[in-house]
């Protein structure tokens, strides 16, 4: 399998979600913008997804490619049927079985999952490997990501191709590992165990021709028994194979001066059209912090791995700063109780949406002057990314991408782009928002500190470069 340096891939990105199709984190901005960005560069790139309820139901023009593709996985739910549309340049299909995704959540609800997640995605799987021994799609390169498709690589070794395509598995959270009953293993037909159980992500670490993760410090912490949950050692072993890769923004979506979901666009020359922003937040939030006070922004699951325990202890520090805060998440009760309680306690002050709503975090993200991520461990993290191209400015723990994107601007003067903290408490998190509210308050500096953190560039083309790369380096080997 040489490759010409030059010739165009034919690449088939697997995820289990593709935004603006099926979005709930990371993944789904990745599946959005990533295949965009490869194909920007010239190459031939399909992304294939299941067909949520939701998406049926949002009114895309998708319609029947390949109808009813049998493949003996799970008797008589076995059936599905390939759906396609265009997408930009890009092909998106979109494997259909009413049983698996008719429902109306993409892995359950916000506080707990489908208790048959491991058969639907390894359905999935199985599905996307018999769609290309049907369909001859011939990719050069099958790019799996995240537990939910990391069978495909272990499916394709005995699967009736045409061609052979090298794959790629990428790991956006070793957390999540798609860990699950033996039973799944013989419904399925794969025998990965780790612990005694099936595990689909030691699959894709084993199986893929080449593996990576999403920034390069998480590249290096999850070798570790710290950060590894488990897969250290198996990670580790893959030596030259496995490389890390920051994720992108995608500008086209995330710039204050083109967002169509914000109210007023700004940018680094317009600064003071942000205040109409910041207004117009505090407005929606019934939050009574004068424009002259720091607004912080949080959006993010409400798990333990984004640190909202920390910023549930930090906010009584953080009301004494004069600061007010507003939390937009769903996930585990527990927390979004205790951001409840913080709001009856300060009222205009403290204010959670516990919901999942994207348009309002446009809007956070352009009307906060702070942005808090107090992650416990970080993968890549596209807030802080995101925080930086609207000039609000991050205040992050220092692990994987968030330490690899943010400059301290106390410890670096001129190359600051935010602050960060390195012990995972709440009292170091405060200290650091208390040194960004000081920076805020002070002789001026914030306004440059905002204009730096504008111009940092985090644009998909170079990490889409460094993909074409990967895939060629497995191709030539
Ligand atoms: P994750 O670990 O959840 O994937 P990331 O920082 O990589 O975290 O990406 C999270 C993405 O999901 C961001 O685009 C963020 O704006 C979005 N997001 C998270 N929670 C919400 C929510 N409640 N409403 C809207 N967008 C959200």
């Amino acid at each position: 399998m040489i490759s010409n340096k030059n010739k165009p891939l034919k690449i088939l990105f697997a995820s289990a979600e593709a935004a603006p199709f099926a979005k709930t984190g990371g993944l789904g901005d990745v599946g959005g913008s990533l295949p965009k960005a490869l194909a920007e560069l010239g190459h031939d790139v399909s992304v294939v997804i299941p067909y949520y309820r939701s998406v049926r139901d949002a009114g895309h023009d998708i319609r029947p490619a390949v109808l009813r593709v049998y493949h003996p996985l799970t008797g008589w739910t076995s059936r599905f049927n390939v759906h396609m549309t265009a997408f930009g340049s890009l092909k998106v299909y979109f494997i259909e079985n009413s049983w698996y995704f008719g429902r109306r959540g993409i892995y359950g609800q916000p506080s707990w999952g489908y208790p048959d997640n491991a058969l639907r995605f390894g359905f999935f799987s199985k599905a996307v490997t018999a769609f290309q021994e049907s369909a001859a799609l011939d990719p050069d390169i099958i790019h799996s990501n995240d537990w939910h498709t990391a069978i495909i690589p272990y499916y394709l070794r005995n699967a009736r191709l045409r061609k052979r395509p090298g794959t790629l598995f990428t790991i956006h959270n070793a957390a999540y590992q798609g860990s699950c009953s033996r039973i799944f293993s013989k419904i399925l037909g794969v025998k990965v165990e780790a612990y005694g159980k099936m595990n689909f992500m030691k699959a894709g670490i084993l199986y893929a021709d080449a593996v990576n993760t999403v920034s390069k410090k998480y590249a290096e912490e999850i070798k570790t028994s710290e950060l590894g949950c488990g897969l250290e050692t198996f990670i580790a072993k893959r030596g030259d194979s496995f490389s890390g890769i920051l994720n992108g923004a995608d500008y086209g979506k995330w710039d204050p001066a083109t967002d169509n979901l914000i109210g007023t666009n700004y940018c680094s020359s317009t600064l003071e059209k942000k205040t109409e922003c910041k207004k117009e937040i505090l407005c929606h939030t019934g939050l009574v912090t004068g424009t002259d006070k720091p607004l912080l922004g949080f959006i993010g699951r409400l798990v333990i791995q984004k640190g909202v325990d920390k910023l549930a202890e930090a906010l009584d520090g953080i009301i004494k700063l004069g600061a007010g805060v507003v939390i937009l998440g769903e996930g585990d009760i527990r927390y979004a109780a205790a951001f409840k309680a913080a709001e009856a306690r300060y009222p205009g002050r403290v204010k959670l949406f516990n919901e999942f709503n994207e348009s309002l975090a446009h809007r956070i993200e352009a009307g906060s002057d702070i942005f808090l991520m107090p992650s416990m461990f970080e993968p890549c993290g596209l807030n802080q990314i995101y925080s930086l191209k609207y000039g609000t400015i991050p205040v992050v723990h220092a692990t994987g991408g968030l330490d690899d994107v943010i400059i301290d601007a106390d410890d670096e003067g001129e190359n600051g782009n935010g602050f960060k903290f390195g012990l995972f408490t709440a009292a170091d998190f405060l200290s650091a928002i208390t040194r960004a509210v000081h920076k805020y308050h002070g002789d001026g500096a914030w306004r440059g500190l905002m204009k730096r953190a504008m111009a940092c560039d985090f644009s998909w083309d170079r990490s889409a470069r460094e993909y074409v790369e990967v895939y060629r380096s497995i191709l030539n080997k």
